[in-house]
């Protein structure tokens, strides 16, 4: 039968890949309630803990009642408020930026900004662990695409080397499923060195790495001339929605003229702006979130290494637990389930084949308690 949608669903159930969604009842938060009971969670991306923030959704309401709800149209048409605008403007500047432009997500700024710059006959390079937006924006641009091996800057620069015309190099900052970091000293100065220009994508470091929250770029030292492509999220550490491209006049000019998930989109709501607005100026100024969630990071790292668990390479709020076989993964998450604790296993396609794994996410918001009891409840289990 044509498409056969029944039995599709049905190879997903026997490779143990099949995904469902939970119905959430709460706000995002460490505690999470649904119809069967109340968990601790290790789940979200809101590393500090802004997405609930008695000021961010202060900004939000009143962004609503200044704004409206829906913005109406796109950014070129009639979309653009000067709140939109002014976050813009502020995001460059702490980005230390010529320019700035808002995407309504970080999957559509990634795409955006992959296919505006490169089309057919020019080279994408990307990192054989790079985000799903990365790679489809790859796929967009209709450009030649190349994966090199993960965080190698040695098999980028034998890849490079066989490429000439345009070509783009490009990494997520903070690998997403592993939490570890891009050698982005190496990957700048490989891609300088090849006349490449290189993209980052710092979904999970933007907010959290750095010590003001500037992420893979500050932490490493680096500037805008080592990145000259900066993406940034907002749905992550900033606790709102949204993304932004950050770099030189010139880039934002071709983007607003040329990214089609720019273009041919509604703007996201101004309120959305104004929320962020508050966030940013809260990841300014909160940088205590930054040194209790680093704190939370070590007492895990250290009590996982005592009970012999097997850690990644990650300094970052993203600390998963390699178990490997799919429906292992799956039945470690429901035993925490019944133990109160809610971490999702993840599976194919959105990791390799046969490490499938539990993601841990830390946020701001937990206590040591929290962390306490987590590695009390893995230890029962692992
Ligand atoms: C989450 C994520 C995105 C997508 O951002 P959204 O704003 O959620 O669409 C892009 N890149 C990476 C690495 C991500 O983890």
């Amino acid at each position: 039968m044509a498409f056969d949608f029944q039995g599709q669903l049905n190879a997903l159930q026997q490779q143990h890949r099949y995904r469902r969604r939970r119905v959430v009842d709460s706000a995002c938060g460490v505690r999470l309630r649904d119809a069967s009971g109340e968990y601790l969670s290790f789940n979200s991306n809101d590393y500090l803990g802004l997405a609930n923030h008695p000021e961010v959704i202060a900004a939000m309401q009143a962004g609503a009642a200044r704004w409206g709800v829906g913005s109406g149209a796109s950014h070129l048409i009639s979309g653009h408020s000067s709140a939109h605008h002014a976050l813009e403007e502020e995001l460059a500047a702490f980005c230390g930026r010529p320019r700035a432009l808002l995407f309504s997500t970080g999957y559509m700024a990634n795409m955006g900004v992959i296919a505006a710059l490169c089309g057919r006959g020019d080279h994408v390079l990307e990192d054989r662990l790079n985000h799903a937006s990365l790679l489809d924006g790859g796929l967009l641009s209709q450009a030649r695409i190349q994966r090199y091996r993960h965080n190698d800057a040695d098999d980028l620069a034998a890849k490079l080397a066989k490429c000439s015309g345009n070509t783009l190099v490009v990494s997520d900052g903070v690998f997403s499923m592993d939490g570890d970091l891009a050698n982005l000293p190496a990957l700048s100065q490989t891609a300088r060195a090849h006349n490449a220009l290189l993209m980052i994508d710092d979904a999970h470091g933007f907010g959290v790495l750095g010590q003001h929250g500037g992420g893979c770029v500050e932490h490493f030292g680096l500037t805008g001339d080592d990145v000259p492509i900066l993406v940034g999220t907002l749905g992550k550490a900033f606790g709102t929605f949204g993304a932004f491209v950050a770099g030189s006049e010139e880039l934002i000019e071709l983007l607003i003229n040329r990214a089609r998930p720019y273009i041919y989109t509604t703007a996201l709501p101004p309120a959305v702006a104004e929320a962020t607005r508050a966030s940013l100026k809260l990841v300014q100024t909160e940088s205590w979130r930054r040194d209790k969630l680093q704190s939370l990071i070590t007492q895990f790292r250290r009590g996982a290494q005592q009970l012999g668990l097997n850690l990644m390479d990650s300094p970052t709020p993203i600390q998963p637990l390699i178990i490997g076989d799919d429906a292992s993964a799956l039945k470690l998450s429901e035993q925490l389930q019944t133990a109160g604790i809610l971490i999702s296993a993840i599976r194919p396609p959105t990791v390799p084949a046969g490490t499938a794994r539990l993601r841990i996410t830390f946020s701001s918001d937990h206590s040591e308690q929290d962390v306490a009891r987590l590695l009390n409840t893995l230890e029962t289990l692992v």
